[in-house]
This record gives C-alpha cells, sequence and structure tokens, in this order.
C-alpha cells in the first residue's frame, strides 16, 4: 500500500497535511467510517481522495451535482489521477471504457449521484467488484434541516447495509446540531468518529447592511472591493436576478443571469464562463453555487437574506476557497423577513416544523441587526466561538448601541392600540403623526400614540420595528395580513416595565474595506508584472486543454512563482500545488515565463 504522505507530495504536490486530513485518512485506512466536518476550503476532498489511492479497489464518491462531476474528473485527470464520473451526461461510450475499468480495477475514483447509486443494477454491479471506499460529500443533503434536503441522501442506508466491509465517510461544510445528527444516523457512526474544526473562514469579510437601493448598494460594494474580480450575487427571485445582473452591465461589470427557468443551454453556458473566466459576476438564484469549487471567486453578495444561517454561511463559503481574503457582502430589509415568514407560513408542515425553521430565520434576523462581531454571532449559531475578528463591518466600524426603551415602548403601544394588525410601514406613519385617507378612515389620529414618534426618522423606525422583531417583541400574524401582533414577550415587556439596548443601524454607506483586509498578498510591483505574465501563460494553456484555468495551477500557487522564481524543474516542485504530473503537463511553459522576464 502506498503511503498518504508519498502520494500528497508525489500526485498533489502538497507537503504537509492540513490539520485533520492525516487523523481522517489514518481512520478510512484502518476501515472505519466517519464523519467529517470543515469549513469551505479546508481541503475536505483530500481526506477521501488519497484513501481511495491508499486503499485497492475503486472509490465511489456520491455527489449531489452532475453538471460539475466533470469539473472535478478533470481536477483529478491534471494530476495523473485515473477518475471518471456516471451520469446523464456520460455517453455510451465513457459507460462502457468506465465499466472496464471497473472490471479490470484500473479506476481509482468514480463520481455518481445517490440517485444512480441506488438503483438496484448499479449495486449489483458494485458488489461485483473491489470498492476501496463510499465518500458522501454534500452530506448535509441527508437531513431535512440541512439546507438542500435530497431525499435519495437519507437512503444510503441501504448502500451502508449492503457493503458492511467498506469504510464510509461522509463530509460537509454546514452542519448544525440536528443535521449532525441526521447523517450520523443515517450511517450509524458514533461521536467518536466526527471530527468537525471551527468553522471559521478568518480570510472572508464580513459586511450587513440595511437596505435602501440594493442594486446601488451592491454595484458601489462591487466597484470599491472587487472591480475585475469573480464573485457571485444572490437574489431570490428570477425576476430581481434578471434585473439586477442587467443592471450590472449596464455599469460595465461582465454579469451573468442564473436562475431555473432559464433554458439549459444556457445555464450549461454561463457554469462553464463563470469557471473559465476570472472577472465573472454570475447573479443568481440559489439554484446556483452548490459544489462549485472555483478557488478564486472573491466575493458573494446578497440582495436579498437567505432562510437561515446555515443557508447564508453555505453561500457565502464559496468565496475564497483559496484562502486568499475575500469578502460576503448582504443587503436586508423588513420585507425580506417578511416574505420568507409568510412562505413559512403558508406551507403545509407540521406546526413544530414552522417553528423551527421560523427560529432559525429569526436567528439570521439577529445577525442582520446585531451591533456585535459578525463573527462572534455566526460561529456561535454552530456552537463555535471565536474572539473579535477585526474583520466584520461590526468590528471595523464599531456600531453604536443606545436605551433604546421609550422607542420601542412607543412601538409596541402602537401595535397594540390599533389592534394588532396594521404593517410596519402604517404603524410609522401613526407614529409620526402623517395625515393620509387610511388612518382617517381608521379614524386613528385619536389615539394616544398618534404622532408620538414625530422626532425619529422613517428609516429609524424601520430599524427599530425589525428589532423588536428579533427579539421577539412583535411578530408577522398571517390571519391579519401580515400585520404585527405583539407577542406575550411584547406584552411583559411593556407590563414590566423592561429595558431593552439597541443598534443603531444607519444606512451605512459602502466604503473600501480597509486594505491589507481584502487585497491579495502584496507583491513588488515587479512581481506583480511576473504574476501577470504568468496568469497569460495559464489562459493560453488553460483555453488548449480546455480545462478551468484554476485547474493548471491556483492563484496562490502563481504567486508563490512570482516570488521564488524557480528556474528549474527541482525548484519548482518545491512549491505547493506542484505535483510530478502537473510539472510534467506544465511546468515548462511556466518556467519559460519565469525565464524569459527575470
Ligand atoms: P473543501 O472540499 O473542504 O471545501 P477542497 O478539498 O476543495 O476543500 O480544498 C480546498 C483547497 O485547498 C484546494 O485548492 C486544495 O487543493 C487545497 N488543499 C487541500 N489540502 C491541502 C494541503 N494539505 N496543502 C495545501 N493545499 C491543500
Ligand atoms: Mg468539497
Ligand atoms: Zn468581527
Amino acid at each position: 500500500m502506498q503511503n498518504p504522505q508519498d502520494i500528497l507530495e508525489s500526485k498533489f504536490g502538497f507537503k504537509v497535511f492540513r490539520p485533520l486530513q492525516k487523523t481522517v485518512i489514518d481512520i478510512i485506512v484502518s476501515g472505519k467510517d466517519c464523519v467529517v466536518i470543515l469549513p469551505t476550503g479546508a481541503g475536505k476532498s483530500l481526506c477521501y481522495q488519497i484513501p481511495a489511492l491508499c486503499i485497492d479497489g475503486v472509490g465511489i464518491i456520491i455527489s449531489p451535482l452532475v453538471a460539475l462531476m466533470q469539473n472535478q474528473v478533470d481536477a483529478l485527470k491534471a494530476h495523473g489521477i485515473r477518475a471518471g464520473a456516471l451520469n446523464s451526461h456520460t455517453s455510451a461510450q465513457e459507460k462502457s471504457d468506465i465499466t472496464n475499468a471497473l472490471r479490470n480495477n484500473t479506476l481509482d475514483m468514480l463520481y455518481m449521484s445517490p440517485e444512480r447509486l441506488l438503483m438496484e443494477g448499479t449495486l449489483n454491479f458494485l458488489e461485483s467488484i473491489k470498492i476501496s471506499l463510499f465518500a458522501i460529500d454534500e452530506a448535509h443533503c441527508m437531513s431535512q434541516w440541512g439546507h438542500d434536503f435530497r431525499p435519495e441522501y437519507s437512503q444510503l442506508n441501504i448502500v451502508k447495509q449492503r457493503f458492511q466491509n467498506v469504510p464510509f465517510i461522509a463530509l460537509t461544510a454546514t452542519a448544525d446540531a440536528m443535521t449532525q445528527a441526521d447523517i450520523q444516523s443515517v450511517l450509524s457512526i458514533s461521536n467518536d468518529y466526527v471530527f468537525k474544526s471551527s468553522f471559521d473562514r478568518p480570510n472572508i469579510t464580513y459586511t450587513v447592511t440595511p437596505k435602501n437601493n440594493g442594486k446601488k448598494q451592491i454595484l458601489d460594494f462591487i466597484n470599491k472591493n472587487h472591480k475585475g474580480d469573480c464573485g457571485i450575487v444572490y437574489c431570490t427571485s428570477r425576476k430581481s436576478v434578471e434585473e439586477m445582473a442587467e443592471y450590472l452591465v449596464r455599469y460595465g461589470i461582465n454579469a451573468h443571469a442564473y436562475h431555473a427557468g432559464l433554458q439549459d443551454t444556457i445555464r450549461t453556458q454561463t457554469l462553464t464562463d463563470f469557471l473559465h473566466q476570472d472577472d465573472i459576476v454570475v447573479v443568481a438564484t440559489i439554484a446556483f453555487g452548490m459544489g462549485i469549487d472555483k478557488p478564486n471567486v472573491r466575493f458573494v453578495a446578497h440582495l436579498n437574506i437567505p432562510k437561515d444561517i446555515e443557508s447564508y454561511y453555505q453561500e457565502t463559503g464559496r468565496a475564497g476557497r483559496d484562502g486568499l481574503p475575500s469578502s460576503a457582502f448582504m443587503t436586508f430589509s423588513t420585507s425580506d423577513l417578511f416574505l420568507h415568514q409568510s412562505h413559512i407560513d403558508l406551507s403545509d408542515a407540521t406546526m413544530e416544523y414552522k417553528t423551527i425553521k421560523k427560529k432559525k430565520l429569526m436567528s439570521l434576523m439577529g445577525l442582520c441587526e446585531t451591533h456585535i462581531c459578525r463573527r462572534q454571532v455566526l460561529l456561535a449559531y454552530f456552537d463555535d466561538t471565536a474572539t473579535k475578528c477585526n474583520n466584520c463591518d461590526a468590528c471595523l466600524n464599531p456600531i453604536a448601541t443606545y436605551d433604546g426603551t421609550v422607542q420601542v415602548q412607543k412601538a409596541l403601544s402602537c401595535i397594540y392600540r390599533t389592534g394588532n394588525r396594521f404593517g410596519t410601514e402604517y404603524l410609522i406613519d401613526v407614529l409620526m403623526g402623517k395625515d393620509n385617507d387610511r388612518i382617517v378612515t381608521f379614524n386613528h389620529k385619536s389615539l394616544s400614540t398618534y404622532g408620538i414618534g414625530k422626532n425619529t426618522t422613517k428609516t429609524e423606525w424601520r430599524t427599530i420595528f425589525r428589532q423588536v422583531i428579533t427579539n421577539n417583541l412583535a411578530q408577522f400574524n398571517l390571519e391579519k395580513m401580515g400585520g404585527l401582533e405583539l407577542t406575550n414577550k411584547g406584552v411583559k415587556f411593556l407590563k414590566e416595565k423592561k429595558t431593552i439596548e439597541l443598534a443603531k443601524l444607519e444606512n451605512t454607506k459602502i466604503t473600501k474595506i480597509p486594505t491589507g483586509q481584502n487585497s491579495i498578498p502584496i507583491l513588488s510591483n515587479q512581481d506583480q508584472d511576473l504574476f501577470g505574465e504568468l496568469r497569460l501563460t495559464r489562459m493560453k494553456l488553460s483555453k488548449t486543454a480546455n480545462v478551468p484555468p484554476y485547474i493548471i495551477f491556483h492563484d496562490s500557487t502563481l504567486i508563490a512563482f512570482a516570488q521564488e522564481k524557480p528556474t528549474n524543474k527541482e525548484d519548482m516542485l518545491e512549491i505547493s500545488g506542484v505535483g510530478k504530473s502537473k510539472y510534467g503537463k506544465y511546468g515548462e511553459k511556466f518556467l519559460q515565463t519565469i525565464i524569459k522576464n527575470l
């Protein structure tokens, strides 16, 4: 059996294992099952790829996304690894090649969807060949509490029962306690075999801000921090995806729309462009992104809030897989909150399910309205801790707080006096003493709360009402068209004269994120020029080989080339990311570029 360290160096070109990689590899090689929960970019793939190469037989990798399997296969082939994928895109010829390779035990790794794996024919065939391991990527799909539940994933226990002597490894980047428990239960894995590290993504700068003109805020954010970078912008509806993409294009950004309503051919093209271009921005619904391994996505922006913190963390986690500085930017509003809330309420799920979903939504709103370090709030949600990070908007531009007791009393009394049935905008009109038809019709000018909030601006009232909701002092009442009603906690707040601290959230101006946080490691001017030349070399090779540039070498490897300037094979092999196979395929060309630019 080949030694894991040798494979790491010769195949992948890396010198040392990252935390937990070696531990997990040893467990799998010793024939045991395990669950691996590490943040995006931590290096989960090697945890199954290396054992698949060490143990005799083929490693079966279950992945939810057919569209991206080929990309993963290409990446492995670039390392000289014998990999294949079986899915609806596989041609008859490829299928028969793969079947032959499986029979002859000459394939290292095979990717497939859970649907295909669960087919009786597939299981029977697999029982007739030698299998090194089953790796279940994106394992959170097993849980209804995960953000991308896939029923077939929860049937993988069937496979586990039929292959009792093959090790199983389940991997995911985001699993809260309930999701983790579901994964363990489907595969019967005990706590002793769960490997988890901090969820922190220290290279991502988080910014969350109230929405005033969301499209413009996102454009400003891109222009000030990420001009010419690759990124993803998430919007909730297909219509807003299209509008946002058009808007960015109008302002000179290489933006493309992506949603489930577009033709297959267009979507496939956009996905290919995304993988191949370094300055592309894809504007998408959540249909886009899972399983994309592009390492140099420099930012993820949200025009609307997603449904919970897991989704937010998963989506923003697509930035900066390569560990270089990256950002996450989100705008939020009360109507985002209301939309999600009504979605939950109008679904035909059980009461218990709705309650949990709402709690999760409120945790996300809490993240938006917080005045403490966003990273601390995010990590606390996953039962993880962090010190004040100095790499989020709340740390970089501290958000002031104030004693909001009187304002909240006014807001709550207004909800109560108007009958627990009106929406925020109307309540604000009453508090501000506005004179309009509705107020006259409902005879609300005579209320004691009419006009008691004149000294507070409309924008301030909006954030006060949102914080009233996230503090669970009032809630949307769907039977009353989504108007606000006091909760028990709200009633108590008034009766027991409680006090409350509020965050002073203004529509924060988009500023440049302080340098040092958000720029590629500083190269000297001369090295920067060489880096540019190396990128051109990579682009040419990528076009010839028809693979994305990062499959050839990552930015981090090119940066090391620009700094170290290797001029011979030995020196180049010393650099992280250069294995023998890649050197053989591409090394010479990069050596030439370096020598030419010395
Ligand atoms: P995950 O699946 O956990 O999101 P990946 O497996 O895609 O992460 O790895 C993220 C990046 O880290 C990849 O570019 C990979 O090549 C790199 N990487 C993984 N392990 C190591 C290592 N031991 N040394 C250097 N780079 C590594
Ligand atoms: Mg992965
Ligand atoms: Zn912080």
